[in-house]
């Protein structure tokens, strides 16, 4: 494969369904998607059908602030796939609200990564026009 043809290939697409679609509608819409249990307000990530604390079916969908610190993280720069930059600097992000996730850590120096360092999302477009919700270090 050409250099040109990883540089203009598009990212691997999440499968969308019933219980994750609206999280990736709220992406689209510029938004950080968090599921909270209607009867029992427990938040939880990744969205699935069940609270696991009260076992109730019923949720709604909250939108985070966006703000959160680095738990983990680790810097990928092999095997590359299409339509990804590397090296990737892959986080796992604690939200201010309590959950967390795994997400992609843009415009910084992997030297600069650390844990505890606090994150803010913002909404990267592909040239596609998928979205997706990326973090970049606070204040930067
Ligand atoms: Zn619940």
């Amino acid at each position: 494969m050409e250099a040109n043809a990883l540089a203009d290939a598009s990212r691997i697409k999440p499968p969308l369904n019933p219980d994750n679609a609206w999280w990736w509608e709220m992406a689209d819409a510029g938004k950080l998607g968090i599921q909270r249990c209607s009867a029992c307000q427990t938040l939880r990530h990744p969205p699935r059908p069940m609270c696991g604390e009260c076992r109730s079916l019923e949720w709604e969908a909250v939108e985070a602030s966006g703000r959160g610190t680095i738990c983990s993280y680790t810097v990928l720069t092999y095997p590359q796939f299409p339509g990804y930059q590397y090296p990737l600097i892959i986080v796992l992000v604690d939200l201010e609200e309590g959950t967390r996730l795994t997400s992609q850590l843009v415009d910084c120096d992997p030297a600069d990564v650390d844990f505890d360092l606090p994150v803010q999302m913002s909404i990267q477009q592909d040239p596609d026009g998928f979205k997706l919700p990326v973090f970049r270090l606070a204040g930067r």
